[in-house]
């Protein structure tokens, strides 16, 4: 809910992970940076996504290509002519909205409609209260469940036809007003393209037009033939990348989710043609198992098959992820056929092919992709770590209950008092430790208070030095997510640390 949401980003911002972008000069929409902790967590995640596409399969290699890509790409691509969102103004505030997402929020309020007679029958009927059935059986719910069908059908095909009137009709019919002020005036619609343009060059005549990329994918489609060639590549083969992609994002809110600058992850695989069914399973489950073996609660994903496919699709499915506003798009799977290549093939005038010894014949491969974005990633993972609990002596605590192999720090090394020698073991401790994991050493205030910190920032371990250890070369260990404390053996520490941290 909102609450939650405005504390994940107020927690974000105060515990060092993520800053509004030059925020003295109040911040630039939709950009955002990462801050000391946010940015080893953003490594952590891209470093757990890479070991487990690129290190754990022996046929799938990375690549690292330029932002910057020749202007003809984009052409070939479809993404001068296609990479559009239809927008409409409202004439009396100046607003701009974009015209589907108007369409699917009133849709949005309708269920909503629809969950709170599901919430007054619940208490209505009690224990006799059977959720499906009240559904598939209420004359309202139903009349208001097709309500929704039929708008977001209407608005499907009329954005597949390009036919923005009929969109703007909708609008009309529906009387969606302004969100901000109620008006209901409005502009036609148009379509608006995504990508960022930039000159090359120094002299205005001279300047060849280019586009920041919108997506890392084609930087991996141009390159397909030299690192087949150069790796020796057989298919079915893959090349990842993770990279910066821009797109000038119009509904811009919703914080890291949905930025003007982010990065992706992605995948394409490349497979013989008539194998993309199988393939697209694969990946799906793979995929999933990926983001399952995080922990953050299998309930918390599920896929989103799409009736609607893009130009260059046979099959796509979303992982969606329940997000602090919701279940939203995670990730991308997508069959492309060989649509990318081919056109790659038509505009470069260049053979795209592969040799396939097996079938002693060349083709076009088909390109089966999985495109993640980081910083979604980073906003699933954070804002399901972020919790507070009621503690057995009526106080609460704030703890980020990160998963221990993405936490930016991995123990925390206090001495109990700032004397008797206590801060120089704490210190040689730090030293001992470092060479292998991120470490922070706080001596200020009371430990209680520390542990509190580490909870707030995420920290798996903290490690106190107390009188005792001077005996018995011990310290105390306490687990963040159960503050369980153990004595330990120092030179027992960095097995214990690894054992849980290690990727
Ligand atoms: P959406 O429908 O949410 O705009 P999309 O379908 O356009 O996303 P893709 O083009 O498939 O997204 O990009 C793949 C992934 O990149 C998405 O699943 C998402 O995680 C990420 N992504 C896309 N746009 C943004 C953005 N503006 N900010 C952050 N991440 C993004």
């Amino acid at each position: 809910n909102d609450d939650n949401f405005k504390k994940v980003i107020s927690h974000a911002k105060e515990y060092g992970y993520v800053f509004q972008s030059s925020e003295i000069y109040d911040g630039l929409s939709a950009v955002y940076d990462y801050a000391q902790n946010g940015v080893e967590l953003k490594n952590n995640i891209r470093e757990y996504w890479w070991k487990a596409m690129v290190q754990m399969h022996d046929n799938i290699v990375g690549i690292d290509a330029a932002i910057f890509m020749h202007p003809t790409t984009w052409k070939a691509s479809g993404h001068v002519d296609a990479f559009n969102d239809p927008l409409i103004d409202n004439k009396d505030s100046k607003k701009r909205y974009r015209a589907d997402v108007l369409v699917e929020d009133y849709c949005l309020k309708i269920e909503v409609k629809i969950n709170k007679e599901v919430a007054k029958a619940a208490k209505r009927f009690g224990d006799a209260f059977n959720k499906d059935e009240f559904l598939s059986t209420n004359g309202r719910v139903l009349g208001y469940q097709e309500k929704i069908d039929s708008v977001l059908k209407r608005l499907g095909q009329s954005l597949e036809k390009e036919d923005l009137a009929d969109v703007k009709a909708l609008i009309e019919e529906l009387e969606i007003a302004d969100p901000l002020t109620g008006s209901k005036n409005w502009t036609d619609v148009k379509q608006f393209n995504l990508m960022f343009g930039t000159k090359l060059g120094a002299s205005a005549e001279h300047a060849t037009d280019l586009y920041l990329r919108p997506e890392t994918a084609q930087g991996i489609f141009v390159n397909f033939l030299n690192v087949q060639k150069t790796g020796r590549m057989k298919i079915p083969f893959g090349i990842a990348q993770t990279g910066k992609a821009f797109r000038n994002e119009i509904v811009a809110r919703q914080f890291i989710f949905r930025m003007r600058e982010f990065e992706q992850m992605e995948m394409q695989f490349f497979i013989k043609p008539g194998t993309q069914k199988e393939w697209f399973e694969y990946w799906k489950d793979a995929r999933l198992k990926w983001h399952e073996s995080l922990g953050l609660g299998s309930e918390n994903y599920r896929f989103h098959d799409h009736e609607k496919l893009a130009h260059y699709a046979d099959a796509a499915t979303d992982i969606e992820f329940n997000f602090p506003f919701g279940f939203k798009e995670l990730e991308g799977i997508h069959s492309r056929t060989d649509f990318d290549l081919k056109q790659h093939e038509e505009y470069s005038g260049k053979k795209l092919q592969y040799f396939d010894p097996e079938e002693n014949e060349s083709y076009t491969p088909y390109v089966l992709e999985t495109s993640i974005g980081l910083d979604r990633m980073f906003l699933a993972v954070f804002s399901n770590a972020l919790q507070e609990e009621d503690l057995e002596n009526g106080t609460t605590r704030t703890v980020l209950k990160l998963p221990a192999v993405l936490a930016p720090t991995k123990a925390a090394i206090f001495p109990l008092v700032k004397k008797d020698g206590l801060p120089e073991i704490a210190k040689q401790i730090v030293e001992d430790l470092k060479w292998d994991f991120n470490i922070t050493y706080d001596e200020k205030d009371a430990v209680g208070r520390r542990y509190r910190r580490q909870d707030a920032v995420g920290t798996p371990f903290c490690i106190t030095v107390d009188h005792d250890t001077l005996d018995d070369n011990s310290v105390t260990i306490r687990h963040r997510d159960t503050m369980e404390q153990k004595r330990v053996k120092i030179e027992d520490l960095k097995a214990l640390i690894k054992a849980e941290v290690e990727m």
